[in-house]
């Protein structure tokens, strides 16, 4: 499923949701959705410094860049927007957000953990560049200790650039009372905060997002048993398969590979693989290339790949 730029309806690859793919810059009804902003892992496509076969394509050509993985949420009901995970990509990010949103009220930032790809576009709301104020972060404990007493974010927090919001594990927030998100304790290289992955809910439909997790195994929630209670699964796709770093013991990277996470859930029914939609791709990752073998078998075994610019509305049976 690749963005058009002209309306394309992509329907059958979610059987229980029609999922409708839009432009970035198409006008909403009132259905609540979730946009996604950014599909690549922390240091984004391609990665600093990388002359490989890897990213040269995407050197070349600008269109084949892709940003860090985030989602926007916007709810046309309450007239706000909100960003999961404030990224590298912020600024650009942001502004696709807000064009999508015309006339809408920014509401916050909900953070998943301390790695780079995921907070450090906090920087862009000091006083350098936007100059905001009291933007609402939702973040969990660990996290919000580490934003007070480190700079430059503590900076952010005594200027009131930033205003931070608690979550707890397991603790739903309502966001509006129509809307909700749920942190989810998931495991990872927890250096400086705990790490989260998200259960978005909305109109009955109910979206999870996440994008950074240690093997399945290791996490106390079977992934299948949450797969079954919600409606789509955005899951981390670091990486296609072992082997894909060649000079490195991929041992130590405990992501679940795509292929692995396929083999897992491939004794699944179809409407429950359907749900599932991979993002966070590091830059080796084969999906990254159009029309690439990787892509292709993961669609055939009835998978999906996120793309940047793909909508995810949070109603019944909605349509944009
Ligand atoms: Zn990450
Ligand atoms: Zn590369
Ligand atoms: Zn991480």
């Amino acid at each position: 499923m690749q963005l058009k730029t002209t309306r394309k309806i992509c329907t059958g690859l979610f059987s229980l949701l029609v999922l409708f793919c839009t432009t970035a810059t198409a006008q909403p009804d009132n259905t609540p959705y979730i946009v996604v902003l950014g599909v690549a892992q922390d240091a984004g496509y391609p990665q600093i410094a990388c002359a490989k076969a890897c990213c040269r394509p995407a050197w070349a050509d600008r269109d084949r860049r892709r940003s860090v993985a985030a989602l926007g949420l916007v709810d046309p009901v309450s007239r706000q927007y909100w960003l999961i995970d404030a990224t590298p990509d912020i600024r650009t990010q942001l502004h696709e957000l807000r064009k999508m949103a015309p006339e809408m009220t920014f509401g916050g930032v909900f953070l998943t953990h301390a790695h780079i790809g995921h907070y450090t576009g906090l920087m862009h709301f000091g006083r350098e560049a936007m100059g905001a104020r009291d933007i609402p972060v939702f973040a969990m404990p660990r996290m919000r200790q580490f934003l007070s007493q480190n700079g430059p974010w503590e900076l952010l927090l005594r200027l009131h650039n930033i205003s931070l919001k608690p979550l707890s594990a397991d603790s739903t927030l309502n966001v509006r009372p129509h809307l909700s998100i749920t942190p989810m304790a998931v495991p990872h290289r927890d250096e400086y905060s705990e790490t989260v992955g998200f259960r978005i809910e909305a109109g009955g439909k109910s979206v999870l997002y996440i994008p950074d997790i240690d093997k399945w195994d290791k996490w106390q929630k079977k992934i299948e048993d949450v797969l079954r209670t919600v409606d789509v699964a955005l899951l981390d796709g670091s990486f296609y398969e072992d082997g894909e770093l060649p000079n490195r013991d991929m041992s130590e990277i405990p992501h679940p590979f795509i292929s692995e996470s396929m083999r897992r859930f491939d004794t699944l029914a179809p409407e429950q693989r359907s749900k599932v939609v991979f993002i966070h791709f590091n830059h080796t990752n084969p999906v990254l290339q159009p029309g690439s073998q990787a892509r292709r078998e993961i669609e055939k075994r009835g998978y999906n790949v996120a793309t940047q610019g793909m909508i995810i509305p949070l109603a019944e049976g909605s349509s944009r």
